[in-house]
């Protein structure tokens, strides 16, 4: 899709907006992709023998709209109450409908919506969609979000833990005196924790459990990454039942049926299977942490991360940043991300693939190189 084109059958919206590009998806096999932080490992075998049981004369009916049973399962999970969790088609789906449903509309903004300049780039795509103003706080020269930065009055405030393409993360108690200073001005803290499966550490981890105690808090969590599901489209939204109740109303004015039978009875067993998922995602971020200390060995620079991806920048950077060297790994048949903003054109994006494709990516950039 381009956004140049102009149509005489387009609405003034359809023509206003700038559609986000997301990474590519080769039609052949011939690729290690290493760009759109998929999961390199299958996804629970319970999951797929849940969609092989679904697949069959049931298809005849239409899915319960709610996703109930996957409501049950995502509370019992995380011991809170059904009344608690959103089931969406994808957290892209639950991003948009947030966004419309807790931030206000250009017209009427008291404060605009924060998020951080360099973070998720579907963030201003669905601000543009819903006409929403926002400010972008810088982050500081190692790529941390400051958290005074989002403790202003604001119209709400959202951002990726760990950060996206950064890898950055903040700690819980940080993240808590944030949801609590935009509390005193009523505004919705949204924390979108797409690859919080792969941070480790003191004080890090999933904000779910601090859902009871701050009103204002929606956590987002998608199956694509952690439970390797990226193809099923599925994801949920845990807060309080008011938040919750809001996303339904955009939900129900958009389309009933988001997510199939198969995907319901897929993320319901990919859920509840933990001890599968502990043990790839595990192997992920040991994989993470021994390929980051090779590129810190072939000259990259790398920030630490604590998510499914490494952001660094290789060595011999030239004008065009590390466009040049995203561009000889594709000649050598990997695929990673580049991000064409000023601050991060340096840097290469890498998902973290199995370790044989990890030792195929090396051996790349050491060619690269020298
Ligand atoms: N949030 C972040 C930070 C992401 O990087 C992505 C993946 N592009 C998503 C949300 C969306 O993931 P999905 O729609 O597959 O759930």
């Amino acid at each position: 899709m381009t956004a140049s084109k102009k149509s005489p059958y387009w609405s003034s919206l359809a023509s206003s907006l700038t559609p986000y590009i997301p990474g590519e998806q080769p039609r052949k096999d011939k690729f290690i992709k290493l760009n759109t932080n998929e999961n390199p490992y299958p996804p629970s075998p319970k999951a797929v023998e849940a969609i092989n049981k679904t697949a069959g004369e049931v298809l005849r009916l239409y899915p319960d709209p709610s996703s109930t049973a996957l409501r049950e399962a995502v509370a019992e999970r995380w011991g809170i109450k059904s009344e608690e969790v959103f089931i969406g088609n994808g957290s892209d789906e639950i991003l948009a409908f947030a966004f419309a449903a807790f931030f206000e509309a250009q017209n009427n903004p008291a404060e605009p919506l924060l998020f951080p300049n360099i973070t998720y780039s579907f963030y201003p795509v669905y601000a543009a969609l819903w006409d929403l103003a926002f400010k972008t706080p810088v982050l500081n020269t190692d790529f941390a979000i400051d958290p005074n930065d989002y403790k202003q009055s604001s119209g709400g405030v959202i951002f990726p833990n760990p950060n996206a393409p950064t890898g950055r993360a903040l700690d819980q108690k940080t993240i808590v005196d944030i949801a609590k200073a935009q509390e005193k001005v009523k505004k919705v803290l949204i924390v979108d924790e797409a690859y919080i499966a792969f941070s480790q550490g003191p004080g890090m981890g999933s904000m779910i459990p601090f859902i009871k105690e701050n009103p204002n808090l929606l956590i987002v969590r998608t199956l694509s990454k952690e439970a390797s599901l990226a193809g099923l489209r599925s994801a949920y939204a845990c807060g309080n039942a008011e938040l919750i109740e809001g996303l339904y109303r955009l939900k129900d004015s958009f389309n009933s049926y988001p997510l199939d039978r198969l995907a319901q009875a897929a993320s319901i067993a990919a859920i509840l299977d933990t001890a599968y998922y502990d043990e790839i995602n595990h192997r992920i971020c040991q994989t993470r942490e021994r390929v980051q200390a090779a590129l810190n060995t072939l000259g990259f620079k790398v920030i630490p991360s604590q998510a499914n991806f490494i952001f660094a920048s290789p060595p011999g950077i030239t004008d065009s940043g590390a466009a040049g060297f995203l561009a000889a790994l594709r000649e050598k048949g990997i695929l990673v991300r580049h991000f064409k903003q000023s601050e991060i054109i340096n840097y290469l994006r890498i998902s973290i693939g199995t370790d044989v494709d990890m030792d195929t990516f090396l051996a790349a950039c050491k060619e690269i190189i020298f």
